[in-house]
């Protein structure tokens, strides 16, 4: 390999049973541990696990619907209730008290997550379905977030770590119904932020080169590959963080949000909705993504902004979920298929 630095690592082990799928035959059950080529955490790859989970990620559509109705009443991201009940900023921060770019409207977060933590309402419609998510809408929600990290880099240039979150619907999290994207600042990295950047220092040092940059040079000839669009490089990950769906893009050469043009933007959000009607063709229509940040006031030659996107389980009476022990406690990833194999699925669709 040219870029023998980075290691893709594979561990297969087998444990054999008699199954009753099989008439009691004797049955090898493969697993396969991949390290995350950056972090060396392990994800878990269950050969055959999607067909199982298959049926936890389909939505009931009744289910669906009358939790569209009952959460469209009182509302407070819907027209009628957008000005009377959602905060307002201080007038130190945002004078005119809210941000608007395009469809989108950024307001203070009531509770937040973070000591600065707001949120961008993508829609004036209560509920999309996700090949309705359009690159405009995100691209409306992530200009307003970029104007208002501006803001604060002005005033308040302690809080420079950033990330833009989206968790669509219950499934992924959500409490409220209506499409938004959170915005978290803080002036210490997120756990994953810290570790990504640390890592990527060692790299660096070690090695003298870019992690980002050679990982892309040797994903742009693979299996993993999806497409570029630009200046934003999408991929499915070899070691996936979480499992279901999960794809990965670099925005090569920015090392945080300020940084990004517009072009770079538009290769983010039409990526993104790309994805996400790939999700929606699968029949899924719950996701998280992150878009991961440097810090604001400095430019690092070794880390490049990234986003993750995966797909969470379907809509159910059941209230299946798979945000369980394995990924909380023991922070192991699990993917329910084999990487490339959900990279070719991709592929063939778009
Ligand atoms: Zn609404």
């Amino acid at each position: 390999m040219r870029f023998a630095m980075i290691k893709f690592e594979k561990t297969v082990r087998y444990s054999k049973i008699l199954s009753p799928l099989k008439n009691f035959e004797e049955t090898l059950v493969e697993f396969e541990y991949r390290l995350d080529p950056l972090t060396g955490r392990n994800t878990t790859v269950i050969k055959g696990m999607l067909g199982y989970v298959q049926k936890f990620l389909r939505t009931d559509e009744s289910i669906l619907n009358s939790l569209v109705n009952s959460t469209r009443i009182n509302c407070p991201f819907c027209p009628e209730n957008l000005w009377s009940k959602t905060p307002m900023f201080t007038s130190d921060i945002v004078p005119e008290g809210r941000i608007k770019c395009g469809d989108a409207l950024i307001v203070p977060n009531l509770l937040g997550h973070a000591e600065r933590s707001v949120l961008a309402i993508l829609s004036d419609k209560h509920h999309l379905k996700l090949n309705e998510i359009s690159p405009k809408m995100l691209l409306d929600a992530f200009k307003c977030g970029l104007i208002y990290l501006k803001r604060l880099a002005e005033r308040e240039p302690n809080e420079r770590f950033p990330v833009f979150i989206i968790n669509y619907l219950p499934p992924a999290g959500s409490s409220i119904m209506h499409p938004h994207m959170q915005i978290l600042v803080r002036e210490t990295p997120f756990f994953l932020t810290k570790l990504l950047i640390e890592k990527s220092e060692e790299y660096y040092q070690r090695f003298g080169r870019k992690y980002w940059e050679d990982l892309l040079k040797i994903e742009r000839n693979g299996d993993r590959y999806l497409f570029s669009e630009n200046n934003v490089e999408w991929l499915v990950p070899f070691a996936p963080l979480r499992g279901i769906a999960e794809v990965q893009a670099i925005v090569s050469g920015r090392s945080n949000l300020l940084e990004l043009k517009e072009e770079e933007l538009r290769g983010l959000t039409e990526g993104l909705a790309k994805i996400l009607k790939f999700y929606h063709q699968e029949s899924l229509l719950s996701f998280n993504t992150i878009l991961i940040s440097g810090p604001l006031d400095q430019h690092l030659d070794y880390f490049d902004v990234n986003l993750r996107v995966m797909a969470r389980p379907g809509l159910q009476g059941i209230g299946f979920t798979d945000a369980w022990a394995l990924p909380y406690f023991l922070w192991d990833g699990e993917a329910v298929e084999e990487p490339e194999k959900l990279a070719e699925r991709i592929k063939k669709y778009l």
